[in-house]
């Protein structure tokens, strides 16, 4: 299912009695990523969508989608005007906010295999932006020092500044690793970063947005290396950017997991930036690694998705920060849950032993994702984990057995009070 049609012309979705007078794309369920970059770039335009070349529509935006434009214009998922479903109970139906709206509200950031088969999705798209980017390395020259945490929580608390100043971008940083600088070796803590900066291709924009910071950095903690100065590079298109910085996937296939959390503007405003670079130390290590992506922000907080909203865990609407980890993760997370109460986290670049996950995956929204899910798929004909509405099977082993509610029940999903029946 790979297949991709442009649209200059005004959309009217199926049933509305009004067009939507921007362009749109509408896509085949299984297409990749990449190949709508290519497509679109042919028109001078670009979708809102993921890092990865290979990541298809049809997990990125049942799940949510962020990307280095949502900072600007929303997730991946607040662009769908229109999906074709494949319904558990057999029925091809198409779904939007004239028609299905409760299908269409939960395919949208709902989950994957859970509410039917997007055989096909329309969204909005974009001219495509230059992109201005910036390559940043600061790292300690011995690891385990205390300041160089302090240091990084002050410059993850300037992420709001960056965002209010429309960069966006990635981050990692690493614990005790064995680093290169200008051919010598260092076990350091390192933090590098890539920023970007749409519509400008004047390097000095994003100099201008960085040196108050670097500046500090420099001033207040003059044993950290930073790496080169300034490293800028201009891309003419979305798609010149993409194609050099594009995620090859050294990110999949990795013998860990993911641990995801959403962070609002109050936890970045930790009283202690330091405690911010604690929580961040908590992530990494020398086999695993943190990241603070930029990639929420302030297009997301302000987004309008059609219908009046989506699924989506309703902290990224508060968030600035997405954060992640590939160390032990649940315990790792915890320092970060506590900067951050009442946020959530990412279903897509998460885990499947997340404790409470309903709650972290899709806060009030649950409950109102599992009545749709009971309606749609009364027969539970798809099942997976973590996805809304899967208390009523367990695996065991090899096999999914059938729960069965108990009186008892007492938890809100459903999950504590029931127990299994027929093995
Ligand atoms: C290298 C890499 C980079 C990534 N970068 C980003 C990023 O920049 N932003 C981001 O948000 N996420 C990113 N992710 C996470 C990504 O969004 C998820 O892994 C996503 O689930 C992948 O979707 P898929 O359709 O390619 O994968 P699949 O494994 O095929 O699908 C994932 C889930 O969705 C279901 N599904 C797939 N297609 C459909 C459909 N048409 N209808 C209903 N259900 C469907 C599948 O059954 C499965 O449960 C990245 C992941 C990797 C590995």
């Amino acid at each position: 299912m790979q297949s991709i049609e442009t649209r200059a012309s005004p959309f009217r979705p199926q049933s509305c009695p009004f067009t939507i007078d921007e362009n749109t794309v509408t896509v085949a369920g299984g297409t990749q990523m990449g190949a709508v970059y290519e497509e679109l770039a042919k028109i001078n335009q670009t979708v809102v969508g993921g890092a990865s070349k290979t990541v298809a529509v049809g997990g990125y935006l049942t799940g949510g989608g962020h990307s280095i434009l949502a900072p600007r214009y929303g997730l991946g998922v607040d662009q769908v005007l229109e999906m074709e479903v494949v319904t558990p109970m057999g029925d091809v139906v198409v779904a939007n906010e004239c028609q299905n709206q409760d299908l269409f509200w939960a395919m949208r950031g709902g989950g994957g295999s859970t509410f039917g088969v997007m055989t096909s999705v329309t969204m909005l798209t974009y001219p495509s932006p230059s992109m201005l980017r910036v390559c940043l390395y600061i790292a300690s020259p011995e690891a385990g020092k205390r300041w160089f945490w302090d240091m990084l929580g002050y410059v993850l608390s300037q992420f709001r500044y960056l965002d209010r100043n429309g960069v966006s971008g990635y981050s990692t940083v690493q614990s005790n690793m064995s680093a290169d600088v200008n051919g010598t070796m260092f076990n350091a803590d390192v933090w590098d970063g890539s920023f970007v900066l749409p519509d400008t291709e004047d390097p000095a924009k994003m100099s201008a947005i960085w040196e108050p910071i670097l500046g500090h950095v420099r001033k207040a903690w003059p044993e950290a290396i930073i790496i080169p100065a300034l490293n800028i590079t201009a891309f003419r298109t979305y798609l010149d950017y993409f194609q050099d910085a594009h995620d090859e996937g050294i990110f999949s296939g990795l013998d860990q997991y993911a641990g995801s959390r959403l962070l609002d503007a109050s936890s970045l405003a930790a009283a202690d930036p330091s405690e911010l670079g604690r929580a961040f130390k908590a992530l990494s290590s020398p086999s695993g690694y943190g990241t603070a992506f930029l990639v929420t922000g302030t297009g997301t907080r302000n987004a309008k998705p059609r219908g009046g909203g989506n699924a989506v865990c309703p902290a990224f609407r508060k968030s600035t920060v997405y954060a992640k980890a590939l160390v032990k993760v649940n315990d790792a997370m915890q320092p970060l849950k506590k900067l951050s109460p009442g946020m959530g986290a990412y279903v897509n670049e998460d885990n499947p032993g997340k404790p409470d996950w309903q709650n972290e995956f899709w806060g009030e929204h649950y409950d109102r994702l599992v009545q749709i899910k009971r309606a749609v798929d009364p027969e539970d004909v798809f099942w997976c984990h973590p996805c809304v509405g899967n208390e009523h099977w367990r695996e065991t082993g090899s096999r999914l057995c059938r729960v069965e509610h108990s009186s008892e029940e007492t938890s809100q999903h459903g999950g504590m009070g029931w127990y299994f029946a027929g093995l």
